[in-house]
């Protein structure tokens, strides 16, 4: 039997998924890691820790199947994006904690920059805002802040790179420093449109090219993993939100991924052209392949499955996020109520950090039911807030929305979202589209699959078409426009 072998390595867990010749997942295992929390506003994670507990996943897949030496044709990494990792290049230990993409520690790091004048500079080289979540200033932080850094640095022996660099280098004992184009275009230093590093960036940033991973298309040849007995290609790597992309075989310009999980993270294929946004969304690489690069804008929702929480753990409306659609499904509503979740601002497009949570439209017979129902629709409709301004900037239409996340689930959302929308919604059989998407790389990359096989290795579970009339579409959506409106600078100043 000949299988491909997938490494996930997420913000709070490492899976490592088989699948067989046929695209078919025959063995997954999954197990958590640590989370620090040293300070408020940091968040990091044990470089060593999440090596050893993604080692112990492969070898937990690799032990369920049997396999023998020989039988993986080939390896794909994905994983959590910008969190950064600085190791010895000649003991190959880390130097510190790796530094996570929602750690805010360079939130003032950023405002210097912002001073110097690069914000317009990042833009339009990297695509990106510029902003702590993204690799570069973690990398200046631990060059200023870490005793050794820098002069590991000066002597050419410093890494600093993403955890796909990390797990590579691990895999293949310590013989390859590489990186793929999506993860290099979070770093914040890469210009999407050269596909290079870019000196002035660099030199602004005071980050030696030198201690930073070579950067390859995302199906390639990265090198060999040495596990035990078995000698493994590793021919494709991608960041998590890209290879969700790819597992949702969304290979072509105006398909659109939305994966609904905590919040909504929508990548939509833009074609080879790295169009920038007008309305703050983020360019970037969503896959590249020899000399084929496509990108992809990416937007995304602060708090989607977050508000399913604040009912059920919150206000105790429910018991657990399901029992929300049996729930909504009773609701009567006569005039529409409308919750917007804005509890922490509101993002793309309207980017008020200002804004807080409201709810409005109650009236005397507004109960819990039409509660969860209006949570549940300002999923929707906040993702139709991004997408409509994504079909403005590509200047492009959705063909269809492709959805996964742990809320696609709910059958009333999905519904909801198509008839907003005007789009089909397709869920697929195999929602674990992320590992999907590293394995389906890798398939290529060894020349296993062809883009077309990986394409009909997809199967959709179930469509849901644009039902409701339009004219109640336009009026439920202009309400929601008044809502968030009335939402919008509720706050005085940032405190
Ligand atoms: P993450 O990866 O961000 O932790 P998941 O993809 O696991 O998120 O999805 C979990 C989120 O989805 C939670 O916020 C939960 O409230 C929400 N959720 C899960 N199932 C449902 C459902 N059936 N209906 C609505 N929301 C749901």
């Amino acid at each position: 039997m000949m299988y491909i072998l997938a490494l996930d390595q997420g913000t709070t867990s490492c899976r490592s998924l088989l699948l067989d010749k046929n695209g078919r997942v025959v063995a997954s295992a999954q197990e958590e890691f640590t989370q620090h929390f040293p300070k408020q506003g940091w968040v990091e994670h044990d470089a060593e820790e999440i090596w050893q507990v993604q080692l112990q996943t492969l070898h937990q897949v690799l032990e369920e199947k049997k396999v023998q030496p020989g039988e993986i044709t080939a390896l794909g990494i994905t994983n959590q994006r910008e969190t950064t990792v600085a190791w010895d290049r000649s003991t190959g230990k880390p130097l510190c904690h790796a530094i996570v993409w929602q750690d805010k520690r360079t939130a003032s790091i950023c405002e210097q920059l912002r001073g110097k004048g690069l914000g317009e500079k990042v833009r339009e080289k990297t695509g990106l805002v510029l902003d702590a979540y993204f690799s570069a200033t973690k990398m200046m932080w631990m060059l200023q802040h870490v005793q050794g850094a820098r002069e590991l640095a000066d002597a050419n022996k410093l890494c600093l790179g993403t955890i796909d660099s990390w797990i590579l280098w691990k895999l293949t004992g310590g013989k390859e420093f590489k990186t793929d184009m999506t993860n290099a275009s979070r770093t914040m230093v890469f210009d999407i449109h050269k596909l290079n590093y870019d000196s002035e960036l660099l030199e602004a940033m005071d980050i030696p090219r030198s201690a930073l991973p070579e950067v390859l298309p995302s199906v390639g040849e990265f090198g060999t993993a040495e596990i035990g007995e078995h000698r493994i290609p590793v021919t494709g790597i991608a960041g998590d939100q890209q290879a969700a992309l790819i597992g949702q075989a969304c290979f072509d310009p105006g398909m659109v991924k939305n994966t609904y999980g905590t919040g909504c993270f929508m990548l939509m294929n833009i074609g080879k052209r790295g169009k920038g946004s007008r309305h703050g969304m983020i360019t970037t690489i969503a896959w590249s392949d020899g000399d084929e690069t496509y990108y992809a804008l990416e937007g995304s929702v602060f708090i989607a499955g977050a508000a399913v929480q604040w009912l059920r753990d919150g206000l105790k409306l429910i018991d657990s996020a399901p029992d929300s659609e049996y729930f909504a499904r009773q609701a009567v509503n006569k005039e529409p109520v409308y919750v917007v979740p804005a509890f922490v601002g509101l993002g793309a497009p309207y980017w008020d950090m200002y804004a807080r949570g409201a709810i409005f439209g109650l009236t005397r017979d507004t109960g819990k039911n039409e509660l969860v129902r209006a949570t549940l629709e300002s999923m929707a409709y906040q993702t139709k807030d991004v997408l409509d301004a994504m079909v403005i900037d590509a200047g492009m239409e959705i063909r269809s929305l492709r959805v996964d996340g742990g809320a696609c689930a709910n059958d009333l959302l999905m519904q909801f979202q198509a008839d907003m929308l005007g789009t089909e919604v397709d869920r697929p059989t195999q929602i674990e589209t992320t590992a999907l998407g590293a394995a389906y790389l890798a398939g290529m990359g060894s020349g296993m699959w062809t883009r077309k096989q990986v394409r009909d290795f997809r199967r959709s579970e179930r469509v849901f078409k644009p039902k409701m009339e339009g004219k109640r579409v336009e009026k439920l959506y202009r309400g929601w426009q008044k809502a968030v409106e009335r939402s919008r600078q509720w706050l005085d100043d940032e405190s």
